[in-house]
């Protein structure tokens, strides 16, 4: 009997006995496998933002705030992530009920507006952190995983047709990838639309082909692009145009699903999106969302309007793409599958055992927080702010010999 009776009571204790004691920020820099082309950037490499939230139980969290082409995508980086959580959510943060992770994000959602990518990077280590402290995966602490493991899209963007394809008969052989996605967007419709034919004709009924246009079609071009994207096979057009009233318009009227991603950024457009029919998927990414229990929310709003749902990524490394894993693990269901991929476009590992890729599949760990490890001294040599030697040379006064900024 006594033991039921105090049980309440410790529960309470122990929540209210873990704070934020120190947030910690840092920029990794790590070079792509190849040149990876969107209709707004060509990126040759990708920068991490990575946070630890130190708390008093000696528990350390970890997430990850990344974006696409820098400032190319939207407006946040990965330079002005580190500066706003430094500055601006840290001292909110310190001090504060590290268990008690919805009401922090309250706190932050009220004091600070928009940055919904570092928002999403703090909320990731604070799960990580609490799921250390309680023995739980993240997405446990998030209602519990319906999938333990995520069908994966790979994207091809080369920018060379045969290359493309070379690539796609790979990933099929090796069975790490049997959905393709192709960026498109950068070159007239036709010369897009015979592209992406050519390898739907070469890969058949063994892939799914899909387009990413990156809003880059006025909305005559899609009235072109579309139906004939349709004929050539290809099931499905990414945010083929900028405004949601124009993906209105074009849904419904060519054999081809419309996905929302650009325009989709969190609960509210959610809601706006589904009441205006502008997509039938709805591309959900974490930090687009404004973090992981947002991104649970823009699920929730595309199952009450029978919108399909498909994972979005950033192009995060491991840390961002795993806590997004774990996110879309709770979806009841992803007709779409995901494009969780970002760690495989990079040349580096930064985690002690990668991630698992495996029979088209991503594999969700099974440890505690988000299940994973980050090696420290690979971290380290990739570090922005790592010490750099600096020599003397002929004419160049000082000439660095630190790899160059990818
Ligand atoms: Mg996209």
């Amino acid at each position: 009997m006594q033991h039921t009776s105090s049980l309440p009571l410790q529960t309470t204790l122990a929540v209210d006995a873990v704070t934020v004691v120190r947030v910690e920020t840092f920029l990794v820099d790590l070079p792509t496998i190849r040149p990876h082309k969107l209709s707004m950037a060509v990126m040759n490499g990708q920068t991490l933002m990575l946070v630890r939230v130190h708390c008093s139980d000696g528990t350390v969290g970890v997430g990850e705030g990344t974006t696409i082409g820098g400032l190319a995508y939207g407006g946040e980086s990965p330079e002005g992530m580190k500066l706003a959580i430094d500055t601006y959510f840290a001292p909110l943060m310190l001090g504060a009920n590290a268990n008690r992770v919805s009401a922090l994000m309250t706190l932050l959602g009220t004091a600070i507006r928009e940055n919904r990518f570092a928002k999403c990077a703090v909320e990731t280590a604070l799960f990580d952190a609490l799921g250390h402290r309680v023995g739980l995966p993240v997405s446990e602490l998030l209602g519990g995983r319906l999938h333990d493991r995520l069908p994966v899209a790979w994207t091809l963007a080369s920018g060379d047709t045969a290359k493309d394809i070379d690539e796609a008969q790979q990933m099929l052989a090796i069975r790490r990838h049997q959905i393709f996605k192709l960026k498109i967007g950068r070159k007239p419709v036709r010369e897009d639309v015979a592209h992406v034919a050519e390898i739907k004709k070469a890969l058949g009924d063994k892939a799914s082909v899909r387009v990413d246009v990156n809003m880059a079609w006025s909305e005559l071009e899609a009235g072109y692009g579309l139906p004939a994207l349709a004929d050539a096979g290809c099931e499905l057009a990414e945010q083929p145009v900028a405004y949601p009233e124009a993906m209105a318009r074009l849904r419904g009227r060519y054999p081809i699903a419309i996905m929302a991603d650009e325009s989709l950024m969190g609960p509210v457009t959610a809601f706006e999106l589904a009441k205006s029919s502008s997509a039938d998927v709805f591309a959900i990414k974490t930090e687009q969302s404004g973090g992981l229990q947002a991104a649970q929310h823009v699920a929730a709003i595309a199952d009450a309007a029978q919108i399909a749902l498909y994972g979005g990524t950033m192009l995060e490394g491991a840390v961002g793409s795993i806590a997004s894993a774990h996110v879309f693990s709770t979806f009841r269901e992803l007709r779409w599958g995901t494009e969780l991929f970002g760690p495989l476009l990079l040349t580096e590992e930064i985690l002690t055992q990668p991630l698992v890729y495996r029979d088209f599949h991503l594999e969700l760990p099974s440890g505690p927080g988000l299940g994973i490890a980050l090696d420290e001294d690979r971290v380290k040599h990739f570090r922005r702010d790592r010490p750099r030697v600096s020599v003397s040379s002929g004419l160049n006064p000082i000439v660095s010999t630190a790899a160059s900024p990818v």
